[in-house]
């Protein structure tokens, strides 16, 4: 049996399919939420759920909620130190008695819906599929993957969030060719993904969102304009769902108040809702359906934007906050073959590649590309003699390798050979999992390197929405660089060259020909320092007329030292 496992930053549920329907399993209690919090008594082993929530009251400081937001990242800022409740820079949470990492609390979670799977289904359940928001990048997914290992399951499948909520909301009943917006608005998160189904494959085009943005920011604003404290103030936002007015401790709190105050921080999920069409290619008009996900989209005036946005009013038939484990119970019923197969595809949330010669970024998997999927190229040594080639392996959206994260690095050795003569096949490849493996070969030996990268990225979550602002910024500055240096490569590979050419011709060449030539070299390294890029090309295409010549001259005098006859 596998269980469908929906692992949230507030609260989190587990599935499993009972004849053939997708059955969200309960706890001791009958409650099918289990709070993601965790206590670690003094002496004794931690506690997932209703119990670690009481333990806040009497033993706070050994008590840790929202951990997901830090798994498989550290944080920034080294020297900063933690917040409370948040870890260290270290990644760790420090308790009075120890320090644990957001990974092991997520095991712990794990292992507590472990046990109410294994009492509801009579028999120990120990494989599992397991959600990620679309946006975790591959240290975050590695993290998750291995938190469900050492909760003792063998996980199947980490799953993208909207992917798991299309497949509760039966969105494969749409046909063969649908296009599907989903729309996740949680305690803490914000996300919006596109999707498609295309001949019964779903397929992530484009994921955007605010990793700092929910419906505890939407409290916060309410409790300060209100005079309470944010926890009346989310109980009045819930009641304000189903009723124009509430009365509380003798105020009366109208709809009309709730909707001014929360209208500013729903409206900045626009920008993201546009983005993500944007990048899916897609206008709203082309969508042929919209779901809701996470417990704030119960509020009306959430609704009321979402359909203004996508002109098309969203699908509210599954449970907001279920959704997302009944997905992953659903696609645990199609790993198990109980369910007809549908393949799930998720997209890349930013580019992967190499840095290449002259530093710069060369893009193997394109950002939003369907995984899982493989790309290789081959590469060349740029200097004679080199006898191993350094593969930097980078995650961003900007021209120059520089200014993209180093997800790691390989180093293949290869025999030292004339420049251009290597030959190294670079692989990635991405898995069902979103868990990337590099693979160098070195085709003249065979010699290979491999690489899974699973290590920590030392960005945040917000740094991947840092990356896609800053490529927009300097779209135009990294694009001019881009066609510089690789202007420039061209020049000091056709210098060398012309140097053999004109050593070969010696005393044959004319004079002012060489006077011309030499104009023209020095010319071009005053353009490069200069970086003058359009004047750059101008002066290699003048040397390519000037040199045409000669260098067919040589080659004949060349041919004829050879074969005198
Ligand atoms: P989730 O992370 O999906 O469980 O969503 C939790 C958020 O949904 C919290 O901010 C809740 O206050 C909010 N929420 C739950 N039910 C309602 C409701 N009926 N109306 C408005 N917000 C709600």
């Amino acid at each position: 049996m596998i269980a469908g496992i929906d692992l949230g930053t507030t609260h989190s549920l587990a599935g499993l399919m009972c004849d053939g329907l997708p059955v969200l399993v309960p706890d001791l209690s009958g409650r099918r939420l289990t709070p993601s919090v965790v206590w670690f008594p003094q002496d004794a082993e931690p506690v997932a759920g209703w119990e670690a929530i009481e333990a806040m009251a009497h033993d706070p400081a050994r008590v840790i909620a929202s951990s997901k937001r830090w798994i498989g990242r550290r944080v920034s800022g080294g020297d900063v130190p933690s917040r409370a409740g948040e870890p260290g820079a270290d990644g760790m949470f420090r308790l009075p008695h120890r320090e644990v990492s957001a990974e092991e609390v997520a095991a712990c979670i794990l292992r507590k819906l472990r046990g109410d799977l294994k009492r509801f289904a009579g028999a120990d359940v120990n494989r599992a599929v397991i959600t990620v928001p679309a946006y975790f990048n591959d240290a975050q997914r590695s993290a998750t993957k291995r938190a469900g290992e050492a909760a003792g399951f063998v996980v199947e499948r980490i799953l993208s969030e909207p992917t798991a909520a299309a497949l509760a909301y039966g969105l494969d009943r749409l046909g063969m060719s649908a296009r599907v917006a989903v729309y996740d608005l949680g305690g803490g998160t914000f996300d919006v993904s596109i999707l498609e189904l295309d001949q019964g494959v779903f397929e992530v085009l484009a994921t955007n969102g605010n990793t700092r943005l929910g419906g505890d920011d939407l409290d916060k604003a309410l409790a300060t304009s209100w005079g309470i404290t944010p926890p009346e103030a989310e109980k009045i936002k819930c009641l304000l769902g189903g009723t124009d007015r509430v009365d509380f401790q003798g105020h009366v709190f109208n709809r009309a108040e709730l909707d001014a105050i929360c209208r500013p921080l729903i409206e900045s999920t626009r920008l993201h809702c546009q983005r993500s069409l944007a990048d899916a290619g897609l206008s709203a008009s082309d969508l042929d359906a919209v779901v809701l996900v996470g417990g704030a989209t119960r509020m009306p005036l959430v609704r009321s934007f979402v359909q203004e946005i996508f002109q098309r009013e969203p699908d509210v038939s599954q449970h907001p906050d279920e959704a997302v484990a009944l997905g992953a119970t659903i696609q645990a019923g199609i790993l198990e073959g109980a369910l007809s197969a549908l393949t799930l595809l998720d997209v890349t949330p930013l580019s992967l590649g190499i840095e290449t010669f002259g530093g710069l970024m060369n893009v193997l998997i394109p950002r939003n590309s369907t995984i899982p999927c493989k790309k290789g190229e081959m590469f060349t040594n740029a200097v004679s003699g080199q006898a191993e080639m350094r593969i930097s392996i980078l995650q961003g959206e900007r021209e120059m390798a520089r200014d993209n994260w180093k997800l790691g690095e390989l180093v293949i050795p290869f025999p030292p050979s004339p420049k251009g003569q290597a030959r190294v096949g670079v692989q990635f490849e991405i898995d069902a999992n979103g868990i990337l493996q590099v693979l160098a070969r070195d085709t003249a030996t065979g010699t290979d390197r491999c690489l899974a990268i699973s290590s920590a990225v030392d960005v945040t979550d917000e740094a991947v929405e840092k990356m896609l602002g800053d490529s927009l910024e300097h779209a135009i500055s990294d694009v001019d660089e881009r066609v510089f240096t690789e202007t420039r490569i061209k020049a000091l590979e056709m210098l060398p060259a012309l140097e053999i050419v004109l050593a070969g011709l010696g005393e044959d060449l004319e004079a002012s020909i060489r006077l011309k030539v030499d104009d023209l070299v020095s010319a071009i390294h005053r353009a490069i320092a200069a970086r003058a890029t359009q004047e750059l090309k101008l002066l290699i295409r003048d040397l390519d007329i000037l040199t045409e010549p000669l260098a067919a001259e040589f080659l004949e005098k060349s041919l004829d030292l050879r074969d005198p006859g």
